[in-house]
């Protein structure tokens, strides 16, 4: 089972404190087998030093005495002649050296333990003096060598795990500041609701990881609220619009009742009753539509459409409207220029914008309806009328959602402040754009560009 703390703050101390584990005791056993060949080494030189010295007096002197004293510093000395342990000196003795310690030649220096535990460093060595075999064996006393080792070993063994403890504690201290951040956010995040859209995480540094993960955070809320209050916006105007022809309907049913009118009247209220429906028809219509782009549900069932067809289908039917008006509808529309589309939705389009063009044309206008190809290589589709045109202030706005530039003469004529917007969106569904050149009093032209389909010639 692998052992894994519950917080991050944990499992970046622990990490932190067991790395430091391995490369201390990599470090301790490093240094400590460093310090100790190095000690060693400078007694084994000292041994050998000392076995020069008393070989040099055992040439000059008598091979045999009975007690030899000191010679010079070197206190630890044995002697053989041939295969007999002859001497040494008394300190040899009293510490309990073996005699026959010169005699085992091989190999030159080794060590030595005694009863009591002290180790030593002898250095052996054979000359021959006056046709005698002598054999000479100096021993150095390792006891300090082994004090600072162990002092070495005590500081190593002891400082490490506070060394280890330490880090743990601080990494843990750090951790937990460096972490503070994510629990401010993760609250904040909490507190962020349907009905509390607004609020944001907080930043402290804009540029640490963060800081950066909180912005991107921060624009994704911010997008979600603007989906969300595009939708409150969107259902409050829709049940708004709803609103209207409803309660003309109501109206108008409840006069005819109380008035207990004749069958002609009947009848009129029942045609504005129907008229009534149909614009409500129209209306639910268009939230549809809207309701699905919102949604995103149109995709992927393009074909390719020669344009000329939307748009004659469309003057086709709208012929009726004009006439009725005595507009004129003049057509220029030039078959083979192909778009990847969805041929419902671009006639819907287009039939927004003759639709319009009739509608704000006063009687006997002229209406222009154009597909050709633009200067850029890309379609065009052409809609102008000789109507009032569109003040400056709208020509913005007259393609968002519900907005009339007059709300009593359009709803009069059957708008919802849908048609633009719907024909906006479909043609930017397309890849395409729409351009709006009118001048006031003279007439509208909106002109769609839309990006040609491969196979186009
Ligand atoms: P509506 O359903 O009211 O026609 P639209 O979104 O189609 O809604 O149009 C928004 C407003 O833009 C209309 O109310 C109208 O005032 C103005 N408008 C649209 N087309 C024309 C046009 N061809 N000439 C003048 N005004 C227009």
């Amino acid at each position: 089972v692998r052992f894994r703390p519950r917080t991050v703050r944990a499992r970046l101390a622990l990490s932190l404190a067991a790395t430091l584990a391995v490369l201390l005791a990599a470090f301790s056993v490093s240094v400590y087998a460093t310090a100790r060949a190095n000690l060693l080494g400078q007694v084994e030189t000292r041994a050998r030093e000392d076995l020069a010295l008393v070989a040099h007096e055992v040439a000059e002197g008598p091979l045999e005495v009975s007690q030899m004293e000191d010679i010079g510093l070197v206190a630890l000395y044995a002697v053989a002649v041939g295969d007999e342990p002859v001497n040494a000196s008394s300190g040899w003795v009293k510490r309990g050296l073996p005699m026959s310690l010169p005699l085992a030649n091989d190999p030159e220096t080794k060590r030595w333990k005694s009863a009591e535990g002290l180790t030593y460093t002898c250095a052996t060595t054979s000359l021959d003096i006056r046709g005698e075999r002598v054999s000479i064996a100096v021993a150095q006393d390792e006891r300090h060598v082994q004090k600072s080792l162990a002092t070495l070993a005590t500081i190593l063994l002891v400082g490490s795990p506070i060394a280890i403890l330490a880090a743990f504690l601080g990494a843990s201290v750090l951790a937990r500041r460096l972490l503070a951040p994510v629990g401010a956010m993760a609250e904040a995040a909490a507190r962020i609701t349907e009905e509390k859209l607004s609020a944001r995480l907080p930043v402290e540094d804009e540029t640490d990881e963060f800081g950066r993960l909180a912005i991107a955070f921060n624009r994704t809320f911010a997008r979600i609220e603007s989906a969300f209050e595009k939708t409150r916006r969107f259902t409050s105007d829709a049940s708004h619009e709803l609103r209207t022809p409803l309660t003309a309907l109501r109206s108008v049913g409840e006069v005819a009742l109380r008035d207990g009118a004749d069958a002609n009247a009947c009848r009129e209220a029942i045609a504005s009753m129907l008229e009534e429906s149909d614009r409500l028809a129209r209306l639910v219509d268009g939230l549809l539509v809207l309701s699905r782009e919102d949604a995103n549900a149109y995709r992927a069932r393009f074909a390719e459409v020669d344009l000329c067809q939307p748009a004659s289908e469309v003057v086709d039917v709208l012929r009726v409207l004009a006439d009725e008006r005595g507009q004129k509808i003049e057509t220029e529309i030039r078959p083979g220029l192909f778009v990847q589309g969805d041929p419902t939705i671009l006639r819907q389009a287009v039939f927004n914008l003759v639709d319009n063009a009739i509608k704000y044309t006063p009687e006997g206008g002229t209406i222009r309806v154009g597909v050709r190809a633009d200067g850029a290589g890309e379609a065009l589709l052409e809609v102008a009328d000789s109507g009032p045109g569109i003040a400056p202030e709208h020509r913005e706005k007259i393609f968002e959602r519900f907005y009339r530039i007059d709300a009593d003469r359009s709803r009069a004529s059957g708008g919802s402040g849908l048609g633009l917007s719907i024909a906006r969106w479909a043609v930017g569904l397309h890849g395409g754009r729409i351009e709006l050149e009118t001048t006031e009093g003279k007439g509208s032209a909106f002109r769609v560009h839309l990006p040609r389909a491969r196979a186009a010639t």
